[in-house]
């Protein structure tokens, strides 16, 4: 059995490599792709390596972010701009992980890994992909839920807008600490008008096999003030719609039953 290694000089010329040849992954850093091909994953044959696609540029723009689908958790992690999403980059994985782990890599990263979709769902990101025949900017939201449908596609990047000073909080619940595997993650844009929770968004990480929006949480905090009888309200629903796995680092039924407690913490700041 031969793996090949090869090359492509453009995001559409590694669309096309992967949609003829189902034997052919696409490598990001390669933290998973790799380990896969190490651990005797016999169909994969070919490796499209990603250098030299010019995917790794990030841009902050009038209260925007681009980031590249190639740029790595360390460098987002050391962005001066880029602050609301350093200490979810900081808790992917240790040093050497995060130093190859890249955006558009984590985008395909199964449960419960993925912790960095679960902050830009709830940072409401977008992604843009190209095909082999063509390109297309979706949400997140919709791209996780249809990621069969990108599996021989390239993500190229994910834009969001920069969230207000305050308003984005992060919690990554571990057993082993400080890199281990999550036993859920949450995100939560919290956008606050007149004192009042005004559109907030709520995602999960491990709590379904991809990120997953929290919408009974959302409505819950949805025109409320953030004090002790929302939280106890929106923490009574938060296991709503959840679908954990039971894994090496968490069973579902002790997923389900921690769920309330860290997002009631999260809430309290
Ligand atoms: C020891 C260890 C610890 C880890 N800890 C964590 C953790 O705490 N949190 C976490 O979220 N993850 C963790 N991971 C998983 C992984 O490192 C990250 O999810 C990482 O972001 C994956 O990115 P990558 O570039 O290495 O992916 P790769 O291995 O290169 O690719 C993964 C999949 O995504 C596809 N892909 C990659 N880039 C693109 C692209 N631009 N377009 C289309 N398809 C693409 C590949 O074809 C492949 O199918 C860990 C991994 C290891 C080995």
């Amino acid at each position: 059995m031969t793996l090949e290694v090869v090359r492509a000089d453009s995001p559409g010329k590694a669309a096309e490599m992967l949609s003829t040849d189902s034997g052919a992954r696409f490598v990001g850093g390669g933290t998973i792709v790799v380990r896969n091909v190490t651990s005797g994953d016999v169909g994969i044959r070919r490796l499209v390596l990603s250098d030299g696609l010019g995917l790794d540029q990030i841009r902050v723009n009038g209260g925007r972010a681009k980031i590249g689908a190639a740029v790595t958790m360390a460098r987002i992690a050391a962005h001066p701009a880029l602050s609301s999403l350093a200490h979810v980059a900081r808790e992917i994985g240790g040093p050497a992980v995060r130093a190859m782990a890249t955006v558009g890599g984590n985008l395909f990263a199964a449960a419960p890994y993925g912790d960095l979709a679960v902050a830009l769902l709830a940072l409401d990101a977008e992604v843009a992909v190209e095909g082999a025949r063509d390109k297309e900017t979706v949400a997140l939201e919709k791209f996780l839920s249809t990621r069969w449908h990108y599996a021989t596609s390239i993500v190229k990047s994910v834009s969001f807008t920069l969230p207000a000073e305050g308003a984005f909080r992060f919690a990554k619940v571990m057993r082993r600490h400080p890199h281990g595997a999550s036993v859920l993650s949450i995100a939560a844009l919290l956008p606050l008008s007149d004192g009042k929770v005004k559109s907030a968004r709520v995602a999960y990480g491990a709590m379904a096999p991809t990120a997953m929006r929290a919408k009974a949480v959302e409505q819950a905090l949805e025109g409320a003030t953030l004090d002790e009888a929302t939280i106890a309200k929106a923490a009574a629903v938060a296991a709503e719609g959840t679908a954990p796995a039971s894994d090496p680092f968490a069973s579902d039924w002790y997923r389900r039953n921690v769920l309330p407690v860290h997002l009631a913490r999260l809430l309290k700041g």
